[in-house]
């Protein structure tokens, strides 16, 4: 199982869109594994977890074959999850398309995306939509998939996280956004072994304790300690934090020289994780 980052941002990006502060000014300067794109996920070559406003660009950056892509599966309708505009290029008149794209979204970010649509016709664009609920699994080719309810978006938004097992067995969690989860959610990680645990930590060192919604990076730290206490990750399950804010002020090597020496990775753009 391969998992490419290809962003590792919180809505604005990093350096954020017309920001002043001193962290952008430095991701500015330096560039490097401090600019990073809005958080999206490629698995293997066929699947993207979420898609916004910088997919265009994360296609040609990280060459990817969108055409390839068979299925999307999105964690929330938040606009640095799901920009609806990059679909209506699908459509008879713009791009050539022929195959079907397979959508698997909570009602609220299917709703945002259809209305978007011309007519709010999925199938103009080779789209299916799949109504994706917490604590219901669902398979897409090789992939199990277990979507999980996250502690984020507002009611009536149901969030969500994935846990995904590949045709060998390999298990990976998208945990991007969520806070600390509620109890059924622990729940469904306890069934599982984890190969890849991504965990969040949007709001790094400045919230360092921040679990509603978000996490800071101590929160993090308490995740991931909480699920190795459950035995859904051991010492050979890759661990790694993404999705940050430039607002928590943790540039990349100050999040390195943190959570490295806990034993877990920090992503970047274009970061590979493998099992
Ligand atoms: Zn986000
Ligand atoms: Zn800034
Ligand atoms: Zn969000």
């Amino acid at each position: 199982m391969q998992i490419k980052v290809l962003g590792s941002a919180a809505a604005e990006g990093w350096p954020a869109l017309f920001c002043e502060c001193d962290i952008c000014k430095y991701a500015w300067k330096h560039k490097g594994k401090d600019v990073r794109r809005r958080t999206s996920y490629l698995l293997n070559d066929d699947v993207m977890i979420d898609y916004g406003p910088d997919v265009y660009g994360q296609s040609l950056q990280f060459d990817i074959d969108l055409s390839k892509i068979g299925a999307i599966f999105f964690t929330h309708s938040h606009d640095d999850h799901c920009d609806p505009v990059e679909f209506a290029w699908r459509r008879q008149g713009f791009s050539v398309v022929t195959k079907d794209l397979h959508i698997y979204a909570n009602q609220t970010t299917l709703n945002r995306i259809q209305q978007r649509l011309m007519n709010g016709d999925w199938e103009r664009y080779h789209i299916i939509p799949h109504l994706t609920l917490p604590g219901v699994p669902f398979q897409f080719k090789q992939y199990k998939v277990m979507p999980i309810l996250a502690q984020h978006a507002a009611y009536p938004e149901l969030p969500l996280n994935y846990i995904i097992q590949d045709a060998e067995g390999k298990t990976a969690l998208i945990g991007n956004d969520t806070g600390w989860w509620c109890d059924a959610s622990w729940e469904h990680l306890k069934a599982y072994k984890l190969d890849i645990a991504i965990i969040e930590a949007t709001m790094g060192p400045k919230y360092f304790d921040h679990t509603r919604g978000h996490l800071g990076t101590g929160a993090a730290v308490k995740v991931r300690d909480e699920l190795k206490r459950l035995g859904v990750i051991d010492d050979n399950t890759l661990v790694a934090v993404n999705h940050f804010s430039h607002n928590g002020l943790g540039l990349h090597k100050d999040m390195e020289a943190f959570f490295n020496p806990q034993g877990i990775q920090v992503c970047y753009d274009g970061y590979v994780l493998k099992k």
